[in-house]
C-alpha cells in the first residue's frame, strides 16, 4: 500500500456538502484504505469575483497505480457535476493528487508532487495536519520549510466535516 494525499476543493453548490460527499466516495475507492481527513479551511479565491473556496486534504493508503487513482478521482469529480467550462473557473469539486508516497511523477496527465501545492496555504496547512513536519520533497525541502515560506493569511480553519 502507498500512502497518498488528496486535495479537495469546492466553491459552488454548498462546498462543505460537496466535500462531505467526496469523502464518502473516497472512503469507497477500490483497493484502498481510508486513513483520515484534515480540518476544513475556507479562503478567498485566488481569482477575483469567485465565491470563497472550501478546502481539505484526505489521506488514504492504496494499491491503485497513480493513473488509476487519477481516473477514480476524475470519476468522482464528474459524478458530482463538476463544471469544466472555464479552466480556472468555479468548480463544484476539484480533487488533486498531492503526494503519492515519495514518488515523483511527471507525465502529461499527472504531476506529483502537485506542482502548485508548494506555495498554497489552503493546501499546505491541511496537509500539515496529516503529514509529519519532517516530510521532505525530493529536492530536500521539508513540509515545515514550505509552511514557513507560506504564511497562514486569508485562511479560516473550520472544524472537520459532519
Ligand atoms: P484542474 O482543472 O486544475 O483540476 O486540472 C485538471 C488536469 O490536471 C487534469 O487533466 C489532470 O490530468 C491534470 N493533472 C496533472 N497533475 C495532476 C495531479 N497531481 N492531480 C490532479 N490532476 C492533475
Amino acid at each position: 500500500m502507498i500512502r497518498t494525499y488528496i486535495g479537495l476543493g469546492s466553491n459552488l453548490a454548498d462546498p462543505a456538502a460537496q466535500l462531505a460527499n467526496a469523502v464518502k466516495a473516497l472512503q469507497q475507492l477500490p483497493s484502498s484504505q481510508w486513513v483520515g481527513l484534515s480540518s476544513l479551511y475556507t479562503s478567498d479565491s485566488i481569482l477575483p469575483g469567485q465565491p470563497r473556496y472550501t478546502n481539505a486534504v484526505a489521506a488514504l493508503d492504496t494499491h491503485l497505480a497513480p493513473l488509476a487513482l487519477l481516473d477514480a478521482l476524475q470519476a468522482i469529480e464528474n459524478a458530482q457535476g463538476r463544471l469544466r467550462a472555464e479552466r480556472w473557473g468555479p468548480r463544484t469539486l476539484d480533487l488533486d493528487v498531492l503526494l503519492y508516497g515519495d514518488k515523483v511523477i511527471d507525465e502529461p496527465r499527472l504531476r506529483v508532487p502537485h506542482p502548485e501545492m508548494q506555495a498554497r496555504a489552503f493546501v499546505l496547512y491541511p496537509l500539515a495536519e496529516l503529514v509529519p513536519e519532517a516530510y521532505a520533497l525530493s529536492d530536500g525541502r521539508t513540509l515545515r520549510e514550505l509552511l514557513q515560506a507560506c504564511p497562514f493569511i486569508g485562511l479560516e480553519r473550520l472544524g472537520p466535516p459532519q
